[in-house]
């Protein structure tokens, strides 16, 4: 911030708060030493989430942390979101698999192509229990279950017996 952002800061913040120090040259000064790389625009909103919660005259120390936290929350943000991108990139492990077989199995809990995290592993799951054969339906490798009357399972994606199979192949 410059000198004119924070005289308009404090100009503002002096309508809520009648103890916000007077925009003089001395204290200009302070402040813009003490709050030259924060962006105006973060100084303001510093401001109102100070007056939302404190009676306190707010301190150029709290604008300084809010800027501090919102630095630091989209740092943890953009890290999260490159551990994810990397999950993505890499080729589906063992583990992957195993868990997608456990996600494929509590059939209920499917919420098909919403978390693409587990959509490539549950693509995994599948080639995974149709490599086996089913001892429960007799469906053959590649084929998929079915149960009474030929038809195709709708509660779970494979039998259960087929699914621990498949489990068990990937250890
Ligand atoms: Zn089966």
């Amino acid at each position: 911030m410059n000198r004119a952002e924070v005289a308009t800061l404090l100009g503002a913040a002096s309508a809520v708060d009648p103890k916000v120090p007077h925009p003089d040259p001395d204290v200009l000064t302070m402040w813009v030493g003490i709050l030259d790389d924060v962006p105006a625009d973060v100084a303001g909103a510093a401001v109102r989430a100070h007056y939302r919660h404190n009676d306190e005259t707010v301190m150029p120390a709290d604008i300084v942390e809010y800027w501090r936290t919102i630095r630091r929350d989209a740092a943890e943000r953009e890290h999260n979101a490159q551990l994810r991108a990397r999950a993505i990139e890499r080729p589906p492990n063992l583990r992957a698999i195993r868990d997608g077989i456990a996600r494929v199995a509590a059939a209920l809990a499917i919420t098909r192509g919403v978390d693409p995290e587990y959509a490539e592993a549950e693509v995994e799951a599948r080639r995974a229990y149709l490599a086996v054969a089913c001892t429960w339906c007799k469906a053959r490798p590649g084929s998929p279950c079915t149960g009474p009357g030929g038809k195709p399972l709708t509660k779970q994606p494979a039998h259960d017996a087929r699914l621990a199979d498949a489990l068990a192949s990937t250890r």
